[in-house]
């Protein structure tokens, strides 16, 4: 039998019998047992006014201890964003801490803050993987990613020719890859044939190599 299709990171939930998805919910959404999730605080919360940093943690703590939460996610870096780097920081310090204590692997969201998010890597010590979702970088930011062990997750970009992750991509070791549709309402199948043809493999293998990522991480 073939293993399933893995979306690593979405926003949406659509049942399906040979899909396993990551359904990223806000804090305060329930989430029922029937799929797979991931809760965390992104650094865009900071811009709310009514924002409690200690409370969401708390909060998030909480939700982490459910069997159906796999990820810490997303939390982040974005120096693309007006809010505090500095604040940015402190929030995502925090969250390691937490996917550390809780043993939940990490979904990243990473705005030009590679070398910072490498950083703190080695600062905390950090023993989870992380997974850097989005990821459109260059051949350079590939290697300086994986080469200190952390995953990549491509999306919908990978449609677009004109991005500069169609040339990258097929730097990115097999064993560090996977795919997602974030935000995108197309299914992730979609996603899995491009990928398949730009790295000259056959269907079959590349979901069986992306579910033997998936399993070594969240074992
Ligand atoms: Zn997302």
């Amino acid at each position: 039998m073939e293993p399933n299709f893995i979306d690593i990171h979405t926003h949406t939930t659509k049942s399906r019998d040979n899909l396993i998805q990551i359904v990223n919910l806000n804090l305060n959404q329930p989430c029922p047992e029937q799929s797979y999730y991931s809760y965390g605080i992104h650094p865009w919360a900071l811009d709310k006014t009514d924002f409690q940093m200690d409370e969401a943690l708390n909060k998030l703590k909480e939700n982490l201890q459910l069997p159906q939460v796999l990820f810490l996610g997303e939390a982040g870096l974005d120096k693309m964003h007006k809010m505090s780097f500095e604040q940015q920081t402190k929030l995502l310090e925090r969250q390691i801490e937490l996917s550390e204590a809780s043993q939940k692997p990490m979904i990243l969201h990473d705005v030009k803050s590679h070398n910072e998010i490498l950083a703190l890597r080695k600062k905390h010590k950090a023993h989870q993987p992380w997974i850097v979702h989005g990821f459109s970088g260059t051949e350079q930011d590939v290697k300086q990613l994986i080469g200190q062990g952390i995953y990549l997750s491509v999306g919908e970009s990978l449609l677009h020719p004109e991005r500069k992750i169609h040339k990258s991509f097929k730097f990115i070791d097999l064993d560090y890859l996977f795919l997602e549709t974030d935000m995108a309402e197309i299914g992730v199948e979609t996603i899995y044939e491009v990928a398949a043809n730009m790295l000259e493999i056959d269907l079959p293998t590349l979901k069986t190599r992306i579910f033997a990522n998936f399993a070594r991480i969240i074992q």
